[in-house]
């Protein structure tokens, strides 16, 4: 068990349980988002749905956002503190052709969105394509 992440989860309102805890560790430990499948590659014995549930139980919480980076396999990583997946805290994602990985680039905020009269926003995927620093 790890207060860490305990505090973490429960900073969002999430109660701690020992899978919920393990799948935070997995986000956290890669640098990179990572689809259902190769979360499910961390584990032995655990069914996909439960980690399925566990990572929609983060993402209604705000703990981690998804990407669909248009691979085809959607793509989790954790949000920032505070974040709400509002369209002010969205930023860039960025997939390497070369690796198929998919990076959060935190510090490029989403360009700013001002829809039509009547249009409501509910979400936004910026991603950019190109080489990674690792596959250059
Ligand atoms: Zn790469
Ligand atoms: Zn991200």
């Amino acid at each position: 068990m790890s207060k860490e992440i305990d505090k973490k989860l429960q900073q969002r309102n999430i109660k701690p349980t020992a899978m919920r805890e393990l799948v935070y560790e997995v986000l956290d430990k890669n640098k990179k988002a990572l689809s259902l499948y190769e979360i499910e590659q961390q584990f032995d014995n655990v069914e996909r749905s439960t980690i399925f549930r566990t990572l929609k139980t983060f993402q209604d919480n705000y703990l981690i956002h998804s990407i669909d980076d248009g691979t085809g396999a959607v793509k989790y990583a954790l949000c920032d503190e505070g974040c709400t997946c509002a369209p002010d805290d969205l930023h860039v994602h960025f997939l390497c052709n070369k690796c198929g990985q998919t990076h959060c680039l935190r510090d490029m905020p989403v360009p700013k969105m001002d829809l039509p009269k009547d249009f409501s926003f509910e979400s936004a995927n910026f991603v950019v394509k190109g080489t990674c620093s690792n596959c250059k």
